[in-house]
């Protein structure tokens, strides 16, 4: 299993108390794999990548990534462990405006040692994967919403990650944009054999998916809520 998640809880405080963020929460995530997380705003799915990717470490359970056990890894064997086989894409591109596409990907990936002019051919060959072959040069305010938002996906990608982990990566575009977006990722997994988190609020396109789980008040189960209906229906009552 490239990611597991195992029994997490997360608290964070609150108050005189505690908020519990993330509930007994279990997840596997095969390689080449996608599994798409959905669930109400505040339903504890950011908190869930977070633990995932090792940003925040949960009150209790494990992950493991790749193999290791990272409840046994200090902060900076995390941190390495993060670098090397964890891709991150947040809902805000977070581009750097004075770099261009490809630029965007290099720098990223500059901490591995490879030398440049392998790192400018990945970056070239990823955008080409995402659809931006013609605006590797272009920086981020010559582009629109969705290509910035597939530079995101691409610089993901530059170290070539065995975990993908994506916090609603079309909640700024429109539906047919959005649509793309996701197909995209769900090529890029199978390609790339990814283990692939997506939290979306898009239900478009769960069918695409190879499974799908519902966060409710930090508790996650297996399966896409009703798709009929507006969503509150069909979170389970607390
Ligand atoms: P979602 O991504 O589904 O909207 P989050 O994981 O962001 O949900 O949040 C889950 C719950 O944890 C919410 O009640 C939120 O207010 C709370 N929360 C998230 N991050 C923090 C934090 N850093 N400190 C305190 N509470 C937090
Ligand atoms: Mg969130």
């Amino acid at each position: 299993m490239t990611l597991l998640v195992d029994d997490v809880t997360l608290t964070y405080p609150d108050g005189d108390g505690r908020l519990t963020a993330l509930d007994a929460v279990s997840l596997e995530v095969p390689a080449g794999s996608l599994t798409a997380i959905v669930g109400p705003s505040g339903s504890g799915k950011s908190s869930l990548l977070a633990v995932a990717a090792t940003l925040v470490t949960p009150d209790s359970g494990r992950v493991v990534v790749a193999g290791r056990d990272t409840s046994l890894l200090g902060p900076a064997e995390k941190s390495a462990l993060r670098r090397e086989r964890i891709g991150i894409v947040f809902q805000q591109p977070n581009l750097l405006a004075s770099l261009t596409a490809a630029e965007q990907l290099q720098v990223m990936a500059h901490v591995s040692g490879r030398p440049s002019r392998q790192l400018r051919r990945r970056a070239l060959e990823l955008l080409d994967a995402v659809g931006l072959a013609d605006k590797a040069g272009k920086r981020p305010h010559e582009l629109s919403g969705g290509q910035r938002q597939r530079v995101n996906i691409a610089r993901a990608l530059m170290n070539e990650p065995a975990v993908l982990l994506v916090d609603e990566p079309t909640s700024a575009l429109d539906h047919e944009r959005g649509a793309a977006v996701l197909d995209l990722l769900v090529t890029l997994t199978r390609e790339r054999a990814t283990a692939t988190v997506l939290v979306t609020h898009d239900r478009a396109h769960l069918d695409r998916m190879d499974r799908t789980a519902t966060m409710a008040d930090g508790r996650l189960t297996a399966g896409a809520p009703a798709a009929a209906g507006p969503p509150s229906a069909s979170v389970p009552a607390a």
